[in-house]
């Protein structure tokens, strides 16, 4: 096989992207047609003049570089003592089915728009490291997410990019016959013929399906379009695509699920196609075959927030899947009280959460506060039961650390914990070393990442399009950012419990922060409101205002269009990590568990992770895990604290730096955060709680110790 071949064929698996060494040697070949192209490789090898290849072959020695990685992808895939190669048992003939409506695996794959997906991105990382047969069920959305642009008054405006899928990494899925796979799916209007794309991501295969066939009328071409794009129609339908369709999809492909894993409700129709499938098969009838796929269903619920609960009226509901509740023998109220906390109450819409819980034999939350807000909320589905004991439990969701973590980082964690640390993550002896890491090295290496960010975000102002005012924010933010200076990041979705505009409600003590003369910060702001959301547009617009204020212009930025790429740069590179959530609306949160791992301090409201990993070293907290009834006092409460702890703790801590420049303390806190969060924080410890909680004893394997559960109940 020539090397351009070789390339193509390391392309062609998602593991490259978690594996800094083939990034490298692709970046070498042509660093400016890499980042040009999104760093997608199969447009990357297309583009590459051939020539050009072989000219740098020898200088880069390239042919021992791929032949190196080539070996390790195929030494990775043929893997067999991971362990859920060791305690998988069953799983291997009967895999998880993880149904998510977007995956998060790459900038160059533009099917997620935030944490969710990201999530579910490292779940399929994490279970193919740790050979835990999973197969990922997602919407292939031709334009994606939307792009972010700002206006000259700082509104956001949103565009779409069609996605070229003859350079995205997939082959049409196949049947047992070897035929491309179709499915067919009725509602009353229509016929949805639906196409179904493979993907490869190490050992783990993610399927995606598509409308965009020609069998389908135009309009049913357009519903996988756009993610979260569309009106209620839109949403149910690809939501019946989802679920139902990936049931189907999976079965043409040859593969009987052992656990159905439901990430977030958008796929809980799923259980439903499978119920049907057993009544075809095995003639029972619908509560009996409910029961059977009950067993083996998990839910994993992700938000407090209402509006992150889908709910249907009973004229869509009946439209787009009356089809299936013919099939599945039931009345149209019965098939409704299914979506409804009260089944009694006509007027109550279906809810793909209500579902989802009635649906699945385990429900958990995503932290251990969430747990008890989610039991709460959802009580009305178990009114016989105190809260405590309402079954929903909870599993604190992971980062997949290679996909985040900075190569100059990893190498002193090499140094320190040895070099199979990747391999252990989840148990707490790997990291006991940490404390001993040497300050100067990590400190060091902190730095480099640090500048490559600052770097980053300097071409990324200065290429924005002239005209509003950019060739000023260009070039005093050229000038002033400061590589020495206290660099806060603050990158989410503006939804507004978020608060992303909390550290401005005094913006004349701000102003006081970022312009002091001896001990300054520097704040990087980034994130997407979702396009209909005017709140949320709102936040960017006030903290895009505060970018273009004199003093501040260049010490506080904007970098629009939040995305992988840019949040990967800024969780490696910032020096704190801020989090604003009003507790307890964050279920999680993901972006500081990444910081975490590259030495960056966080430092957030008691909520979500924040508020069951911090014990007054590892970082630092306010707002007190006070919570007020009315919003706008504990917003108040909570800015006041933000300012006393940055002005007292954060900023004395940060400037106190020795002789050589380091800021012990800091750097002290850094290690003390890896060795006491490490373990925990990681996508390997979720998979394996995933893994023992559910997956396992849904396919009857033997329970088995080794790794501490948090699993409430
Ligand atoms: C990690 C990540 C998120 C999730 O961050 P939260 O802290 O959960 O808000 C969203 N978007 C991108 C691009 C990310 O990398």
């Amino acid at each position: 096989m020539d090397l351009i071949s070789r390339v193509r064929e390391l392309a062609r698996n998602m593991w490259w992207t978690w594996h800094p060494n083939v990034i490298a040697v692709l970046r070498d070949i042509d660093p400016t047609l890499w980042r040009k192209l999104n760093h997608n490789p199969i447009s990357f090898v297309k583009q590459l003049p051939r020539e050009q290849v072989e000219a740098r072959a020898a200088e880069l020695a390239l042919d021992a570089r791929v032949n190196h990685v080539f070996h390790r992808l195929k030494e990775y895939l043929e893997t067999h003592d991971a362990w859920g190669d060791v305690y998988g048992g069953p799983l291997r003939a009967t895999p998880v089915a993880y149904l998510s409506a977007e995956f998060g695996l790459h900038e160059s794959l533009p099917i997620y728009s935030g944490g969710l997906g990201i999530l579910a991105g490292d779940h399929l990382k994490s279970a193919s490291d740790l050979g835990i047969p999973v197969v990922g069920i997602g919407l292939l959305y031709a334009q994606g997410y939307f792009n972010q642009r700002l206006d000259a008054n700082g509104w956001q405006q949103e565009s779409y990019s069609g996605t070229d899928i003859g350079n995205l990494p997939m082959e049409p899925a196949l049947c047992r016959n070897g035929k491309p796979v179709r499915v067919r799916i009725k509602t009353r209007s229509e016929t949805v013929h639906v196409g179904v794309w493979r993907i490869e991501v190490g050992r783990s295969s993610l399927l995606l399906l598509d409308s965009d066939v020609a069998e389908n009328s135009d309009a049913v071409r357009q519903l996988t379009g756009r993610l979260y794009g569309g009106d209620e129609r839109v949403r149910i339908m690809q939501e019946l695509i989802l679920g139902v369709g990936g049931m189907r999809a999976l079965k043409a492909v040859g593969l009987a699920p052992g656990a159905l894993h439901l990430n977030e409700g958008h796929c809980a129709f799923a259980p439903l196609e499978l119920a049907r499938q057993e009544m075809e098969e095995d003639g029972v009838d619908f509560h009996r075959a409910m029961r059977r796929v009950r067993d083996r269903t998990a839910f994993t619920t992700h938000t407090p927030v209402e509006a992150g609960h889908d709910r249907f009226n009973a004229g869509l509901v009946e439209d787009v899947l009356g089809p299936l509740r013919d099939e599945l023998r039931l009345a149209p109220d019965e098939f409704m009280a299914l979506g409804r906390v009260n089944p009694r109450d006509g007027g109550e819409p279906f809810c793909m959460t209500v579902l989802a819980l009635k649906a699945a034999r385990k429900s958990n939350a995503v932290s251990a506060l969430h747990g008890r807000v989610s039991r709460q909320m959802w009580q009305g589905l178990w009114p016989d039961r105190a809260v405590t004991e309402v079954p929903i439990g909870h599993i604190t969701n992971g980062v997949h650390v290679a996909s985040w973590i900075a190569a100059p980082v990893e190498t002193v964690l090499d140094t320190y914990l040895g070099a199979g640390w990747k391999k252990k993550m989840y148990l707490p002896e790997t990291w006991a070393s940490a404390g001993a890491i040497d300050d100067a090295e990590l400190w060091e290496a902190h730095q480099v990442v640090k500048t490559r960010l600052l770097t980053y975000m300097l071409r990324h102002v200065c290429d924005r399009e002239e005209g509003h005012g950019n060739e000023q924010t260009c070039r005093l933010a050229t000038e002033r950012l400061d590589t020495d200076a206290l660099t806060i990041g603050f990158a989410r979705r503006f939804a507004p419990y978020k608060r992303g505009d909390l550290i401005l409600a005094d913006a004349e003590r701000l102003a006081r922060l970022v312009t002091d003369p001896k001990r300054p910060i520097q704040i990087i702001f980034a994130g997407k409101a979702h396009p209909n959301h005017e709140d949320g547009k709102r936040l960017i617009q006030r903290i895009y205002r505060l970018t273009r204020d004199e003093r501040l212009q260049g010490r506080i930025v904007f970098l629009d269009d939040y995305d992988i790429n840019v949040g990967r740069h800024l969780v490696q590179g910032c020096d704190l990590w801020l989090a604003c959530p009003r507790r307890p609306r964050e279920a999680c949160s993901t972006s500081g568990m990444k910081a975490l791992y590259n030495g960056v301090l966080n430092m957030s409201i008691l909520d979500g992770w924040w508020a069951e990993a911090y014990d007054g070293e590892c970082g630092f907290a306010y707002g007190g895990g006070r919570q007020h009834a009315d919003d706008g006092r504990q917003d108040e409460r909570d800015a006041t604290d933000l300012y006393r702890v940055l002005e007292e703790t954060v900023i004395p801590m940060y400037y106190d730096k020795d002789a050589q420049g380091i800021p012990r303390e800091w750097v002290k806190r850094a290690k003390y955060a890896m060795r006491r969060l490490g373990w925990r924080f990681n996508a390997d410890r979720m998979l394996m709680e995933y893994a023992r909680e559910c997956y396992l004893p849904m396919v009857g394997a033997t329970s088995i110790d080794g790794i501490g559960g948090g699993y409430a109940r």
